[in-house]
Protein backbone atom coordinates (compact mmCIF):
# COMPACT_ATOMS: atom_id res chain seq x y z
CA UNK A 1 0.00 0.00 0.00
CA UNK A 2 0.90 3.98 -0.67
CA UNK A 3 -0.08 6.51 1.92
CA UNK A 4 0.21 9.71 0.08
CA UNK A 5 0.52 12.34 2.42
CA UNK A 6 -0.96 15.93 1.99
CA UNK A 7 1.36 19.13 1.07
CA UNK A 8 2.61 20.70 4.63
CA UNK A 9 2.84 17.82 6.07
CA UNK A 10 5.48 18.26 8.88
CA UNK A 11 7.99 15.61 9.81
CA UNK A 12 6.96 15.17 13.49
CA UNK A 13 3.47 14.77 11.66
CA UNK A 14 5.25 12.77 9.41
CA UNK A 15 6.97 10.01 11.82
CA UNK A 16 3.52 9.85 13.54
CA UNK A 17 2.26 7.78 10.91
CA UNK A 18 5.82 6.28 10.67
CA UNK A 19 5.17 5.35 13.66
CA UNK A 20 1.57 3.90 13.95
CA UNK A 21 2.63 1.18 10.53
CA UNK A 22 5.89 0.10 12.77
CA UNK A 23 3.66 -0.47 15.90
CA UNK A 24 1.33 -2.38 13.50
CA UNK A 25 4.31 -4.80 12.93
CA UNK A 26 4.81 -3.38 8.92
CA UNK A 27 7.38 -1.54 7.30
CA UNK A 28 7.49 1.77 6.08
CA UNK A 29 9.32 2.92 3.21
CA UNK A 30 9.44 6.82 2.90
CA UNK A 31 10.03 8.50 -0.21
CA UNK A 32 10.18 12.33 0.15
CA UNK A 33 9.33 13.96 -3.08
CA UNK A 34 9.05 17.20 -4.48
CA UNK A 35 5.60 17.78 -4.15
CA UNK A 36 4.31 15.21 -1.86
CA UNK A 37 6.07 12.60 0.70
CA UNK A 38 4.12 8.89 0.32
CA UNK A 39 5.24 6.15 2.69
CA UNK A 40 5.32 2.78 0.92
CA UNK A 41 3.88 0.34 3.75
CA UNK A 42 5.27 -3.29 3.16
CA UNK A 43 3.79 -6.07 5.02
CA UNK A 44 0.44 -7.63 5.62
CA UNK A 45 -1.44 -4.57 5.55
CA UNK A 46 -4.93 -6.31 6.91
CA UNK A 47 -2.90 -5.47 10.55
CA UNK A 48 -3.45 -1.65 9.01
CA UNK A 49 -7.22 -0.28 9.26
CA UNK A 50 -8.32 2.01 6.29
CA UNK A 51 -10.90 3.79 8.34
CA UNK A 52 -7.78 4.53 11.11
CA UNK A 53 -5.49 5.53 8.16
CA UNK A 54 -8.24 8.27 6.71
CA UNK A 55 -8.76 9.65 10.25
CA UNK A 56 -5.19 11.07 10.46
CA UNK A 57 -5.43 14.49 9.12
CA UNK A 58 -2.28 14.57 7.23
CA UNK A 59 -2.90 11.19 4.82
CA UNK A 60 -4.45 12.63 1.76
CA UNK A 61 -5.17 8.68 0.75
CA UNK A 62 -3.97 5.25 0.34
CA UNK A 63 -3.53 3.08 -2.70
CA UNK A 64 -3.21 0.10 -3.30
CA UNK A 65 0.12 -1.35 -5.06
CA UNK A 66 -0.85 -4.03 -7.30
CA UNK A 67 2.60 -5.58 -8.74
CA UNK A 68 3.97 -7.95 -6.82
CA UNK A 69 7.06 -5.81 -6.46
CA UNK A 70 6.86 -2.49 -4.17
CA UNK A 71 9.25 -0.32 -3.69
CA UNK A 72 11.14 -0.61 -7.54
CA UNK A 73 7.41 -0.47 -9.09
CA UNK A 74 6.79 2.88 -10.81
CA UNK A 75 3.42 2.69 -8.88
CA UNK A 76 5.61 3.65 -5.65
CA UNK A 77 7.94 6.51 -7.34
CA UNK A 78 6.58 7.90 -10.17
CA UNK A 79 10.19 9.63 -11.11
CA UNK A 80 13.58 7.80 -12.25
CA UNK A 81 15.78 6.87 -9.66
CA UNK A 82 19.37 8.78 -10.41
CA UNK A 83 22.34 7.25 -8.84
CA UNK A 84 25.27 9.71 -7.92
CA UNK A 85 28.66 6.91 -8.31
CA UNK A 86 31.32 9.81 -7.53
CA UNK A 87 29.70 12.46 -9.10
CA UNK A 88 29.00 10.02 -12.22
CA UNK A 89 24.91 10.37 -12.45
CA UNK A 90 23.13 7.09 -13.53
CA UNK A 91 20.00 7.41 -14.47
CA UNK A 92 19.96 11.18 -15.51
CA UNK A 93 19.83 12.55 -18.97
CA UNK A 94 23.46 11.45 -19.41
CA UNK A 95 24.13 7.99 -20.54
CA UNK A 96 26.96 6.34 -18.43
CA UNK A 97 29.44 4.11 -20.08
CA UNK A 98 31.17 1.71 -17.83
CA UNK A 99 34.25 -0.38 -19.76
CA UNK A 100 37.33 -2.22 -19.05
CA UNK A 101 38.55 -5.98 -18.54
CA UNK A 102 36.03 -8.53 -18.06
CA UNK A 103 38.68 -9.81 -15.02
CA UNK A 104 41.37 -7.90 -13.01
CA UNK A 105 44.56 -9.97 -14.41
CA UNK A 106 47.98 -7.26 -13.28
CA UNK A 107 48.04 -3.87 -12.09
CA UNK A 108 49.95 -2.73 -15.26
CA UNK A 109 47.30 -4.30 -17.87
CA UNK A 110 44.60 -2.88 -15.83
CA UNK A 111 46.07 0.70 -15.92
CA UNK A 112 46.69 0.44 -19.09
CA UNK A 113 42.85 -0.32 -20.23
CA UNK A 114 41.62 2.17 -17.91
CA UNK A 115 43.68 5.06 -19.30
CA UNK A 116 42.54 3.86 -22.93
CA UNK A 117 38.88 3.21 -21.60
CA UNK A 118 38.77 7.14 -20.08
CA UNK A 119 39.98 8.62 -22.75
CA UNK A 120 37.37 6.51 -25.20
CA UNK A 121 34.78 8.11 -23.19
CA UNK A 122 34.11 5.73 -20.43
CA UNK A 123 33.39 7.13 -17.05
CA UNK A 124 33.37 4.17 -15.30
CA UNK A 125 35.78 1.19 -14.87
CA UNK A 126 35.20 -2.34 -14.91
CA UNK A 127 36.93 -5.54 -13.43
CA UNK A 128 35.92 -8.43 -12.15
CA UNK A 129 38.15 -9.57 -8.95
CA UNK A 130 36.03 -12.56 -8.11
CA UNK A 131 35.08 -14.22 -11.30
CA UNK A 132 32.16 -16.75 -11.59
CA UNK A 133 33.36 -19.34 -13.70
CA UNK A 134 31.81 -22.79 -15.39
CA UNK A 135 34.52 -24.80 -14.88
CA UNK A 136 36.14 -24.90 -11.51
CA UNK A 137 39.85 -25.30 -13.83
CA UNK A 138 39.06 -21.73 -14.98
CA UNK A 139 40.56 -18.66 -13.51
CA UNK A 140 38.48 -18.08 -10.59
CA UNK A 141 40.51 -14.44 -10.58
CA UNK A 142 42.87 -12.47 -8.25
CA UNK A 143 40.55 -12.21 -5.23
CA UNK A 144 41.53 -9.11 -2.74
CA UNK A 145 44.65 -8.56 -4.27
CA UNK A 146 42.64 -7.68 -7.57
CA UNK A 147 40.24 -5.20 -5.88
CA UNK A 148 43.49 -3.21 -4.20
CA UNK A 149 44.29 -3.24 -8.22
CA UNK A 150 41.14 -1.46 -8.47
CA UNK A 151 41.48 0.75 -6.18
CA UNK A 152 44.88 1.78 -7.21
CA UNK A 153 44.06 2.70 -10.90
CA UNK A 154 41.09 4.40 -9.46
CA UNK A 155 43.19 6.60 -7.70
CA UNK A 156 45.47 6.91 -10.70
CA UNK A 157 42.30 7.79 -13.13
CA UNK A 158 39.84 9.50 -10.65
CA UNK A 159 37.45 6.71 -12.82
CA UNK A 160 34.88 5.01 -10.02
CA UNK A 161 35.25 1.39 -10.43
CA UNK A 162 32.88 -1.77 -10.57
CA UNK A 163 33.49 -5.11 -9.56
CA UNK A 164 31.52 -8.22 -8.67
CA UNK A 165 30.60 -9.89 -5.32
CA UNK A 166 30.10 -13.71 -5.63
CA UNK A 167 30.07 -13.98 -1.52
CA UNK A 168 28.15 -11.95 1.35
CA UNK A 169 31.19 -12.38 3.73
CA UNK A 170 33.17 -10.21 0.88
CA UNK A 171 30.97 -6.61 1.46
CA UNK A 172 33.11 -5.37 3.88
CA UNK A 173 36.47 -5.73 1.29
CA UNK A 174 33.83 -4.31 -1.24
CA UNK A 175 33.04 -1.47 0.81
CA UNK A 176 36.73 -0.97 0.98
CA UNK A 177 37.43 -1.05 -2.73
CA UNK A 178 34.08 -0.88 -4.98
CA UNK A 179 32.16 2.05 -5.82
CA UNK A 180 29.41 -0.07 -7.54
CA UNK A 181 29.14 -3.64 -6.39
CA UNK A 182 27.98 -5.90 -9.46
CA UNK A 183 26.10 -8.85 -8.63
CA UNK A 184 26.15 -11.21 -11.40
CA UNK A 185 23.77 -13.47 -13.42
CA UNK A 186 24.75 -16.87 -11.80
CA UNK A 187 23.75 -14.65 -8.59
CA UNK A 188 19.92 -12.92 -9.48
CA UNK A 189 18.55 -15.12 -7.21
CA UNK A 190 20.90 -15.59 -4.83
CA UNK A 191 18.63 -14.17 -1.76
CA UNK A 192 21.24 -14.48 1.18
CA UNK A 193 23.53 -12.36 -1.11
CA UNK A 194 21.04 -9.78 -2.20
CA UNK A 195 19.59 -9.35 1.68
CA UNK A 196 23.45 -8.53 2.42
CA UNK A 197 24.17 -5.51 0.11
CA UNK A 198 20.95 -4.39 0.92
CA UNK A 199 21.91 -3.76 4.01
CA UNK A 200 24.64 -1.51 2.78
CA UNK A 201 24.85 2.16 1.70
CA UNK A 202 26.50 1.25 -1.73
CA UNK A 203 25.33 1.15 -5.53
CA UNK A 204 24.56 -2.26 -6.93
CA UNK A 205 23.70 -3.20 -9.98
CA UNK A 206 21.80 -6.48 -10.42
CA UNK A 207 22.34 -8.32 -13.57
CA UNK A 208 19.33 -10.80 -15.04
CA UNK A 209 19.45 -13.95 -14.48
CA UNK A 210 20.56 -16.53 -17.65
CA UNK A 211 16.68 -17.53 -17.32
CA UNK A 212 15.16 -15.16 -15.31
CA UNK A 213 11.76 -13.62 -16.02
CA UNK A 214 11.33 -9.53 -15.82
CA UNK A 215 8.98 -10.34 -13.10
CA UNK A 216 11.80 -12.48 -10.98
CA UNK A 217 14.13 -9.92 -12.47
CA UNK A 218 12.62 -6.98 -10.70
CA UNK A 219 11.54 -9.16 -7.25
CA UNK A 220 14.90 -9.62 -6.79
CA UNK A 221 15.80 -5.96 -7.26
CA UNK A 222 13.04 -6.06 -4.51
CA UNK A 223 15.03 -8.30 -1.75
CA UNK A 224 17.69 -5.09 -2.12
CA UNK A 225 15.37 -2.00 -1.54
CA UNK A 226 13.39 -4.01 1.13
CA UNK A 227 16.41 -4.55 3.01
CA UNK A 228 17.01 -0.74 2.88
CA UNK A 229 19.44 -0.15 0.02
CA UNK A 230 17.48 2.27 -2.48
CA UNK A 231 20.95 2.45 -5.07
CA UNK A 232 20.02 0.04 -7.40
CA UNK A 233 20.64 -0.53 -11.31
CA UNK A 234 19.62 -3.11 -13.33
CA UNK A 235 21.29 -4.94 -15.94
CA UNK A 236 20.30 -7.04 -19.16
CA UNK A 237 23.34 -8.95 -20.21
CA UNK A 238 21.32 -11.27 -22.65
CA UNK A 239 19.02 -14.78 -21.69
CA UNK A 240 19.52 -18.30 -23.32
CA UNK A 241 17.34 -19.03 -25.44
CA UNK A 242 17.51 -21.88 -28.35
CA UNK A 243 19.70 -19.37 -30.49
CA UNK A 244 23.59 -20.36 -30.65
CA UNK A 245 24.90 -18.14 -33.15
CA UNK A 246 25.52 -15.45 -30.37
CA UNK A 247 26.11 -16.47 -26.86
CA UNK A 248 22.96 -15.36 -25.50
CA UNK A 249 19.75 -13.24 -27.16
CA UNK A 250 20.06 -9.83 -26.20
CA UNK A 251 16.81 -8.76 -24.76
CA UNK A 252 16.42 -5.57 -25.86
CA UNK A 253 12.34 -5.29 -25.63
CA UNK A 254 13.23 -5.70 -21.72
CA UNK A 255 14.38 -1.76 -21.89
CA UNK A 256 11.07 -0.20 -22.47
CA UNK A 257 9.65 -3.23 -20.44
CA UNK A 258 11.75 -2.27 -17.14
CA UNK A 259 11.38 2.03 -18.22
CA UNK A 260 7.59 1.15 -17.79
CA UNK A 261 7.75 -1.12 -14.78
CA UNK A 262 10.46 0.02 -12.53
CA UNK A 263 12.00 3.54 -11.96
CA UNK A 264 15.77 2.29 -11.39
CA UNK A 265 18.11 2.92 -14.28
CA UNK A 266 18.72 0.02 -16.80
CA UNK A 267 22.08 -0.75 -18.26
CA UNK A 268 22.55 -2.54 -21.09
CA UNK A 269 25.71 -5.22 -21.19
CA UNK A 270 25.96 -5.94 -25.24
CA UNK A 271 29.28 -8.14 -24.21
CA UNK A 272 27.71 -10.68 -22.76
CA UNK A 273 24.83 -10.67 -24.76
CA UNK A 274 26.56 -11.92 -27.76
CA UNK A 275 30.00 -12.91 -26.86
CA UNK A 276 31.57 -12.12 -30.21
CA UNK A 277 33.08 -8.44 -30.39
CA UNK A 278 32.27 -7.57 -34.02
CA UNK A 279 28.44 -7.64 -33.14
CA UNK A 280 28.90 -5.58 -29.97
CA UNK A 281 28.59 -1.86 -32.07
CA UNK A 282 25.07 -2.49 -33.35
CA UNK A 283 23.66 -4.03 -29.92
CA UNK A 284 25.10 -1.31 -28.19
CA UNK A 285 23.67 1.54 -30.78
CA UNK A 286 20.00 -0.41 -30.58
CA UNK A 287 20.03 0.00 -26.54
CA UNK A 288 20.68 4.09 -26.10
CA UNK A 289 17.88 4.02 -29.13
CA UNK A 290 15.66 1.70 -26.83
CA UNK A 291 16.04 3.63 -23.97
CA UNK A 292 18.80 2.66 -22.25
CA UNK A 293 20.78 4.68 -19.06
CA UNK A 294 24.59 3.07 -19.75
CA UNK A 295 26.22 0.42 -21.13
CA UNK A 296 29.32 -1.84 -19.85
CA UNK A 297 31.64 -3.32 -22.61
CA UNK A 298 34.71 -5.45 -22.10
CA UNK A 299 37.58 -3.68 -23.64
CA UNK A 300 40.89 -5.79 -23.46
CA UNK A 301 44.35 -4.42 -25.01
CA UNK A 302 44.88 -7.73 -25.83
CA UNK A 303 42.30 -9.90 -26.39
CA UNK A 304 43.66 -13.31 -27.94
CA UNK A 305 45.74 -13.51 -24.03
CA UNK A 306 42.90 -12.12 -22.20
CA UNK A 307 42.23 -14.95 -18.55
CA UNK A 308 38.62 -14.52 -19.57
CA UNK A 309 35.86 -13.68 -22.44
CA UNK A 310 39.14 -12.32 -24.86
CA UNK A 311 36.11 -13.54 -27.80
CA UNK A 312 33.92 -10.81 -26.68
CA UNK A 313 36.78 -8.09 -25.63
CA UNK A 314 36.93 -4.57 -28.09
CA UNK A 315 40.14 -3.37 -28.79
CA UNK A 316 40.52 -0.15 -26.94
CA UNK A 317 40.45 2.27 -30.41
CA UNK A 318 37.94 0.08 -31.57
CA UNK A 319 35.73 1.24 -28.59
CA UNK A 320 36.93 4.76 -28.78
CA UNK A 321 35.23 5.29 -32.38
CA UNK A 322 32.10 2.75 -31.14
CA UNK A 323 31.75 5.99 -28.41
CA UNK A 324 31.89 8.19 -30.83
CA UNK A 325 28.93 6.96 -33.06
CA UNK A 326 26.87 5.99 -30.00
CA UNK A 327 26.85 9.95 -29.47
CA UNK A 328 25.19 10.46 -32.76
CA UNK A 329 22.64 7.96 -31.66
CA UNK A 330 22.39 9.62 -28.10
CA UNK A 331 21.58 12.78 -29.44
CA UNK A 332 18.91 11.59 -31.80
CA UNK A 333 16.72 10.63 -28.63
CA UNK A 334 17.89 13.78 -26.85
CA UNK A 335 20.14 12.19 -24.72
CA UNK A 336 23.76 12.73 -24.25
CA UNK A 337 27.07 10.63 -23.61
C1 LIG B 1 30.70 -10.05 -15.73
O1 LIG B 1 30.13 -8.97 -16.02
O2 LIG B 1 31.88 -10.11 -15.45
C2 LIG B 1 29.92 -11.31 -15.74
C3 LIG B 1 30.42 -12.42 -15.24
O3 LIG B 1 28.71 -11.17 -16.29
P1 LIG B 1 27.38 -12.08 -16.14
O4 LIG B 1 27.14 -12.24 -14.68
O5 LIG B 1 26.36 -11.25 -16.84
O6 LIG B 1 27.65 -13.38 -16.85
MN1 LIG C 1 33.19 -11.32 -18.92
Amino acid sequence: MIIVLKPGTTDQEREGVVQRIEDAGLSPHVLIGKERTVIAVIGDERKLQEKTLSAIPCVESSLPILSPYKLVSREFKKEDTVIDVDGVKIGGNKIVIMAGPCSVETKDLLSGIAGEVKAGGATILRGGAFKPRTSPYSFQGLGEEGLEFLSEVKKQTGLPVITEVMDPRDMPMMMKHADIVQIGARNMQNFRLLAEVGAHNKPVMLKRGLSATIKEFLLSAEYILAAGNDQVMLCERGIRTFETATRNTLDLSAIPVLKQLTHLPVIIDPSHAVGKTHLIPAMAKAAIAAGADGLMIEVHSNPSEAFCDGDQAMLPHNFKSLVSELQRIASAVDRVI
